[in-house]
């Protein structure tokens, strides 16, 4: 279950629009990639989804409940962020569990889900470890680990592969793949790359000035792009 839905949202900081008129389904279990150069509302359209911005007008529903008015707390989602925020000063299985304890989860079951989700990701090895003693990907991975760990209907992904360098980008986009692969977790994946737009979206949207220029899955948008500014970023090269 994690079907997202936004109807008619508009997003103004002050007098400035961002965000204008967007409305999108994506399917339970599908996973959809937001695609569009720096300022054209990626990031503000997914915090709209987790509910850290609140929209100015339109509607937001979550498994075909309305959740505009929810805060992310009250919503079934879960975000992965291109810095990884970790807390510095816990171990990976204390960050990876931090939520599950918030959330009031028995000792025991906690480290449960921790151990069964750090064998999924290969991160058993570093269970006691520090943040600080870890590479870029694997701070990445636990980064994904504290998202999977909570059992989300929906991951929400702002260029996770950003600050990793050419080829930790492909492993970890591989990982993050072979992830929805496994669980079928309903995916919105932010970025600006579009190689990375293309292998993992079923579905990719186009994002220009606050406004979706054309979304569809891949071929479609490769082979039939609506106009040039999409060809630029998804098309055929001429
Ligand atoms: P992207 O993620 O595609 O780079 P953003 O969603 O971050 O784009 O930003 C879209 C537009 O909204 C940009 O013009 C940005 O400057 C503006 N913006 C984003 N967040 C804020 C904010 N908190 N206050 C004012 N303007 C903002
Ligand atoms: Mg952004």
């Amino acid at each position: 279950m994690g079907s997202v839905s936004l109807h008619n949202v508009n997003k103004s900081f002050g007098a400035v629009d961002v965000i204008h008129d967007v409305s999108l389904d994506i399917e339970d279990g599908e996973f959809c990639v937001l695609i569009g150069p720096s300022g054209s509302g990626k990031s503000t359209l997914l915090r709209i989804i987790a509910g850290l911005e609140e929209v100015s007008s339109g509607a937001v529903s979550i498994d075909d409940k309305d959740v505009t008015d929810l805060p992310p707390k009250q919503r079934d989602i879960a975000m992965v962020f291109q810095t990884y925020a970790l807390y510095p000063q816990m171990t990976v299985a204390e960050n990876m569990g931090f939520a599950l304890k918030l959330a009031g989860m028995p000792k025991a079951q906690i480290a449960e889900k921790v151990r069964d989700t750090a064998r999924m990701l290969e991160l058993e090895p570093l269970l006691q470890r520090l943040p600080k003693a870890l590479s870029g990907g694997q701070r990445q991975r636990v980064s994904m680990g504290r998202a999977i760990v909570r059992d989300p209907s929906v991951f929400l992904f702002d260029e996770p592969l950003s600050n990793l360098d050419a080829k930790l980008r492909v492993q970890v986009r591989g990982e993050i793949a072979d992830l929805h692969r496994r669980l079928g977790t309903t995916s919105v994946y932010v970025t600006h790359d579009q190689v990375e737009a293309m292998t993992l979206g079923q579905k990719i949207v186009v994002l220009r000035d606050g406004r979706i220029e054309q979304a569809g899955p891949p071929l479609t948008l490769y082979e039939d792009p609506v106009n040039t500014f999409v060809a630029s970023f998804l098309g055929t090269p001429s």
